[in-house]
């Protein structure tokens, strides 16, 4: 157990962003949250998307084998199954509640594939960079069953899934030291079952956003409140020792926060480096064939 603070300073929402959509892999219907033009301002994520859609045609051809280098992944099921497959032989099921975190490192190539031919598909890709110095470590993944998620029931009733970072004193399914990994990622899913009031600490020098996925919330500051819809993202303010949102039942939210890295971005697709430079040797490297040996 750790210990958590009131929060004294609530962030704010300082803008909310619709999403775009969007298709990618083999023709995956997706709504892209984050995108490049706030890689900067949340800083370490580097892409949020959504996807859901009961009708196969949205996700049957799925993502068919593909590069990444210098970042990780962190896709997170919320209903349906798919199945990834790398170039190291690795392979895995990432199902129903179920979170697979990835870290490219020097590079792989893998498919995330739809194993079912109908049924609802839900869930989110997260894109975290790596520090320069863990750009081209080993590939590394774990994919984390449902019922390996942490769940904390808040005083005020709250349902909260700790897939990273800490809530209420609870540990996240996935905890490596700040010092080693220093994005330091905060992602929580929030389930509220009644109107209620969730507080959440967050550092005061992460970046932080929440998106709503069911329902709706307000986040509440000193300033007042600002609704935040269904399907918005709203970009916290800077500098808040925490976030204060209050819902009614049947509204769910992603909470995410992590350090900002303030190094150079450069990406070209599947590669984020801090380099151009950076950029055309993994383009030169996947074309060799040397991403993923
Ligand atoms: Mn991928």
């Amino acid at each position: 157990m750790t210990s958590f603070a009131p929060v004294q300073n609530p962030r704010t929402v300082e803008a909310l962003v619709a999403g775009r959509a969007t298709r990618d892999g083999a023709g995956v219907r997706l709504t892209r949250v984050l995108t490049g033009e706030l890689q900067q301002r949340l800083d370490p994520f580097l892409m949020l998307d959504q996807f859901g859609s009961n009708d196969p045609k949205d996700y049957g051809a799925g993502f068919p084998d593909h590069p990444h280098r210098g970042f990780e992944t962190v896709t997170y099921m919320i209903a349906g199954r798919m199945r990834h497959r790398d170039s190291a032989g690795h392979e895995g099921l990432l199902q129903n509640g179920g979170v697979q975190w990835m870290t490219a490192g020097r590079g792989l190539v893998h498919s995330e594939m739809p194993e079912q031919e109908e049924g609802l598909m839900e869930g989110f890709q997260l894109w975290l960079n790596l520090p320069s110095h863990q750009k081209m470590c080993t590939p590394w993944y774990r994919d984390i069953q449902s019922e390996s998620i942490p769940e904390v029931h808040t005083e005020g009733g709250v349902l909260v899934r700790v897939i990273s970072g800490q809530s209420h004193g609870v540990q996240g399914a996935m905890h490596r030291p700040a010092k080693d990994y220093p994005t330091d990622p905060l992602y929580l899913d929030i389930h509220f079952s009644a109107d209620q009031t969730f507080t959440q600490n967050i550092p005061v020098s992460h970046n932080a956003f929440v998106y709503v996925y069911r329902g709706s919330l307000a986040v509440q500051s000193h300033q007042g409140a600002d609704t935040v819809p269904l399907q918005r993202m709203a970009i916290l303010s800077h500098g808040g020792d925490g976030v204060v949102l209050q819902a009614q039942a049947g509204t769910r939210a992603l909470l995410i926060s992590g350090q900002p890295l303030y190094e150079p971005i450069a990406q070209y697709g599947p590669f984020v480096m801090n380099t151009r430079e950076e950029l055309m040797q993994a383009v030169e490297d996947f074309q060799a064939g040397r991403l993923g040996q």
